[in-house]
């Protein structure tokens, strides 16, 4: 079945997402420094005590010492390295663009992602969530749901980051709100339906699922929209 295809029958059955939730460009980088193996609820905590401390700012997160932060993002797990990364990846935007989204987000985004890419703790995912979500490039985010899901639906046979984004990119046109949307839904898809044992019969996608088709499990029948998600 064609990505193009997936997104619609994905888009009708879970509806819009509404990722990222925060409420500022400057929140969505925090949340996503904060993300690894952890839950949403979790970095939402953490990210609502540095708002309640009222450090939620670049330059004051550059200049913490890293033992307050440490007790601020101390729900979002890994407290040796997180808070690390969080205020490295700050002094970082500092330095390079006095602590300004918009001048940090104003270069070349192919060079800008390899900039993102030699900080500490950001990985590929990290990086292209920050460029998707908190500015405005089209780069196709890929998570451990996206790997799952196109391997079940005979996409690809692969699980290396940068083959998969290429699968995704060259075959649904760049569109900002569209790239937003889909990884969103592939999440959605990956935790109600798709999950370590998928619900096949419950999938909007089983009629063109090699997976389902290999267990035999194409009986699917339109059920009630799931309950929009808000968070990732
Ligand atoms: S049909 Fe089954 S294996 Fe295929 S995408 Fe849906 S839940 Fe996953």
């Amino acid at each position: 079945m064609d990505p193009r295809r997936v997104y619609e029958r994905l888009l009708a059955r879970f509806g819009p997402q509404h990722w990222w939730p925060a409420e500022t460009r400057f929140e969505v980088i925090v949340g996503a420094l904060l993300m690894a193996q952890t839950s949403w609820p979790r970095v939402a905590e953490a990210v609502g005590n540095l708002r309640r401390a009222g450090v939620l700012d670049p330059r004051a997160l550059a200049a913490m010492s890293i033992g307050d932060l440490r007790a601020l993002v101390r729900p979002a797990g890994l407290h040796r390295t997180k808070p690390r990364r969080l205020r490295a990846f700050c002094r970082h935007l500092v330095r390079a663009a006095g602590g300004d989204l918009d001048r940090f987000f104003a270069r070349d985004p192919d060079a800008l992602r390899r900039e993102l890419l030699t900080l500490e703790g950001v990985g590929p995912e990290t990086a292209d969530s920050i460029l998707l979500y908190a500015s405005e490039v089209p780069t196709f985010v890929v998570d451990a749901y996206t790997v799952r899901v196109g391997r079940r639906l005979g996409w690809f046979d692969a699980d290396r980051y940068d083959a998969v984004k290429a699968y995704f990119e060259s075959r649904v046109p760049r569109d900002l709100g569209v790239y937003r949307e889909f990884h969103a839904l592939i999440v959605a898809l990956g935790k109600d339906v798709c999950r370590p044992t998928p619900r096949c019969d419950a999938c909007p996608l089983a009629d063109g699922c090699a997976h389902a088709r290999a267990r035999g499990q194409l009986s699917y029948t339109p059920t009630k929209r799931t309950k929009e998600r808000k968070t990732p």
